[in-house]
């Protein structure tokens, strides 16, 4: 018996740390994850119903509710109830109709049901999975005794709480260690491209999605612009107001940004004081008009850096734009803007200046 379940626990734990890896990133899946999910554990259930334990000469258990019970309490009520349907076909595919299946179907689609239900409460993971088993502990308790009546039911019910229980509490802790893992997987993959300030992107990010960004202007013949954007004076607002309200500025300022660009350009908060923005699919005209219209919202709005206190700040933007350039190299486009910025700033502050305008003067 104890070879049996620990090939049930190994091909339970396998699963597990699959679903895991398919939640760590759900969206990147092409089918909704409650789908893919249900699916996925309606397999589990199949295979666990394959890998029986003996328990007798003439009685068997397998683990195929703990699939449901895991699928609800992690996931919610569709893969519960898709898994118990799949588990429930599955069974009738391989073993016919009988009375016994028709019990057994009615038995795993009930458990599917009260399970689905169950994980919509309030409750912690332990107390549902907990609920869920015993529901399901019940639900196997009266298939038994209608399949194989009462007394030989009472012989070999023991045998399938305990086994229940204790697998049940195993994919309890170790799905919680996945759980626990994505979750820091998560808070990490945030932390390395987010800046923690703004919740814009950081520079790393702004470096892999400008690559990204250049090379998909290439292969579709598309222009892109780039802005980058300076405070005006800002080193004034922290000597003035302290340091604690030029975060609030720029805090303020990310949003700005964001709101007046649209949903699929590029912001980032470059470092210190300096933002940028990558307008996709944008030339560099249309690219100067967002950039003036970007540096007059600035202009004109209320910055709060306390509940009363309101200050205005200015900003500078250098715009460059592919192809207009003459240039494929993200580096020189990159410093094409940081001279018109440069110029902006040797030139009065407060405006747009471009790659064009930089040229001109030399
Ligand atoms: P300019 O118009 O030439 O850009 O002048 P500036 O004062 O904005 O430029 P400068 O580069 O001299 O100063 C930038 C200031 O930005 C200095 C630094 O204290 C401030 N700064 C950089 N990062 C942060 C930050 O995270 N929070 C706050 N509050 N200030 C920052
Ligand atoms: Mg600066
Ligand atoms: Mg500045």
């Amino acid at each position: 018996m104890f070879e049996h379940l620990f090939i049930n626990l190994c091909v339970f734990i396998s699963f597990l740390y699959f679903a895991g890896i398919v939640m760590r990133n759900p969206r990147k899946s092409p089918i909704p994850s409650p789908l893919l999910m249900g699916i996925f554990f309606g397999i589990l259930g199949l295979a666990l119903m394959n890998f029986t334990i003996p328990l007798n000469h003439n009685s068997i258990m397998d683990l195929r509710h703990l699939a449901i019970v895991t699928a609800a309490v992690y996931i919610g009520w569709i893969p519960a109830l898709l898994s118990a349907f799949i588990i429930t076909t599955g069974r009738i595919l391989m073993f016919g109709i009988s009375t016994q299946a028709v019990v057994a179907a009615i038995g795993m689609l009930s458990i599917g049901a009260i399970c689905g239900f169950l994980s919509r409460l309030r409750i912690g993971n332990l107390n549902k999975l907990q609920s869920m088993n015993t529901v399901s502990l019940i639900i196997i308790f009266l298939a038994l005794v209608k399949n194989i009546g009462i007394s030989e039911t009472l012989k070999v019910f023991p045998y399938h709480f305990f086994t229940s229980l204790v697998v049940g509490f195993i994919a309890y802790f170790i799905a919680e260690q996945i759980k626990r893992s994505n979750e820091q997987y998560h808070l990490l993959e945030q932390s390395a491209t987010k800046d923690f300030l703004t919740s814009l992107n950081n520079v790393r990010q702004f470096d892999v999605s400008y690559n990204e960004a250049l090379k998909h202007a290439v292969e579709r013949n598309e222009k892109l612009s780039l802005l980058l954007i300076d405070i005006d004076h800002f080193k004034n607002v922290n000597d003035t107001f302290g340091h604690h309200a030029g975060d609030e500025v720029l805090k303020e300022l990310g949003k700005v940004l964001k709101h007046q660009s649209r949903s699929f350009d590029i912001v980032s908060r470059n470092g210190g004081e300096e933002f940028s923005i990558l307008l996709l699919d944008c030339p560099h005209s249309h690219g100067m008009v967002i950039a003036e219209r970007i540096r007059g919202a600035v202009e004109k709005h209320p910055f709060f850096i306390s509940e009363e206190k309101m200050i205005r700040i200015t900003i500078s933007i250098g715009v460059s734009t592919f192809p207009d350039t003459l240039s494929q190299d993200g580096e020189e486009i990159f410093e094409q803007a940081d001279k018109a910025l440069y110029l902006a700033k040797r030139t009065g502050r407060n405006k747009v200046c471009d790659f064009q305008m930089v040229q001109a003067i030399h």
